[in-house]
């Protein structure tokens, strides 16, 4: 789950992390207040689950309350395209509104997950404010790792190595050796997966601020942070994978494809993605349905999948272990019954109870393609899918 920018700031700031003064507004006569009470220049920004808000129009400058208001006025309501969004964009219902700082030099912070390491990994660099990606693959000698082992933490040696690799020195390693804990800590307390501050704001004045902040926290840990949990904003997210996790479908995810897949199993999920690919297709989405003991939740599956306008063919591959082919087949077979799913099906079964799964398919007397093999089956998708 992704924080906004403004509510990541709150979390931050509570850990000690030093953010700009502001805070959010949903209509334009909020930012102007906002505006006033700051008494300066400020900042007016899109909040919106994506980076590069900037280029599309969604950071501006205001000199003034009315130019905040004015600002305000014309981010609320956008849908923010940015190169991370796709052409159709964000929904923007809120800005956050800031004092405006006089920046002198821009860096880069995060802490993420290094998953070859297996642990925490915070990444600097001197060359802030663009896109971290660009900066890694055309001057990789400009970004500076180190990883935080679990039984020591962060050391304080960690962070001073980092701050002369980026010029933080003088009077900045203090508190930029502060920050870096502070990030640290926010990111193990609160189970994070990605927090990032681009740019680390250098002012004329001599500040350490953070200008930017993301925070993702790691789904898995969602039971653990039930005040962060409150602070989602479906509106940001796949409405698709919204109602899969409503649907108690952890494992959904939507790709570029035109197949749609249900499957049981993470790794027979994965297995099923790379026969289909092998044949030529592309997977329309990722979804791992578990030991799904029920039509009602095949069902529900379906349904997700069946209504997705890129969804050309559906392929249904199932190993019944714990799962049982019958009961799923029950679901198959209702979901198209009840409309749910209207695309060509290639139904492939194996496992427990497979003659009477098998047996429920036939007496349906639905149109449905039916495969032995796992090959078979994801070439016979492939093909209906055009
Ligand atoms: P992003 O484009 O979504 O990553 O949004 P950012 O919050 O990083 O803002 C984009 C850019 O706007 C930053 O890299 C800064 O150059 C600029 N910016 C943001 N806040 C301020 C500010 O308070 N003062 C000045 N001068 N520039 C700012
Ligand atoms: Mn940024």
């Amino acid at each position: 789950m992704k924080l906004h920018e403004y509510q990541a700031k709150e979390l931050l700031a509570r850990y000690g992390v030093p953010v700009p003064k502001g805070r959010v507004a949903n209509t334009p006569d909020e930012a102007e207040a906002i505006a006033k009470e700051l008494g300066s220049a400020v900042v007016v920004k899109a909040q919106a689950h994506t980076g590069g808000r900037g280029k599309g129009g969604g950071v501006k400058l205001a000199a003034t309350p009315a130019e905040a208001k004015q600002a305000a006025s014309e981010i609320i309501g956008m849908r923010l395209v940015t190169h991370q969004t796709g052409p159709q964009g964000l929904p923007v219902a809120s800005v956050l509104v800031e004092e405006q700082l006089s920046i002198a030099r821009e860096l880069y912070l995060s802490v993420t997950i290094d998953n070859a390491a297996g642990m925490p990994i915070v990444i600097a660099s001197a060359a802030g404010g663009m896109d971290i990606e660009q900066v890694a693959e055309e001057s990789p000698e400009q970004i500076h790792r180190q990883a935080v082992h679990p039984t020591t933490g962060f050391m304080p040696f960690q962070a001073r190595t980092l701050c002369f690799a980026t010029g933080l020195d003088g009077d900045l390693t203090r508190p930029a050796t502060a920050l870096m804990t502070a990030l640290v800590k926010a990111f193990e307390e609160n189970d994070g997966s990605l927090v990032e501050i681009n740019p680390l704001a250098v002012t004329t004045d001599g500040r350490l601020l953070a200008a930017d902040a993301k925070f993702s926290i790691d789904d898995n840990a969602d039971f653990r942070h039930q005040d962060l949990m409150a602070m989602r904003d479906t509106s940001q997210e796949d409405e698709r994978e919204v109602e899969a996790h409503a649907a108690g479908i952890q494992n959904y995810v939507k790709l570029e494809g035109n197949i749609g897949c249900l499957v049981n199993g993470a790794g027979l999920a994965m297995a099923t993605m790379d026969a289909i690919k092998f044949e030529g297709g592309q997977p329309a989405n990722f979804l791992d349905i578990g030991t799904a003991n029920s039509a009602d939740a095949v069902v529900g599956a379906l349904k997700i999948i069946g209504s997705d306008p890129d969804v050309k063919a559906v392929l249904v591959n199932i190993f019944g272990g714990l799962a049982r082919t019958d009961i799923i087949a029950e679901g198959v077979v209702a979901a198209i019954r009840e409309g749910f799913v209207t695309q060509p099906t290639v139904v492939r079964l194996a496992g427990t109870n497979v003659a009477e799964g098998l047996r429920i398919l036939d007496e349906s007397k639905l149109d449905l393609v039916r495969a032995d093999g796992f090959a078979e089956a994801a070439r016979k998708a492939v093909e209906a899918a055009g």
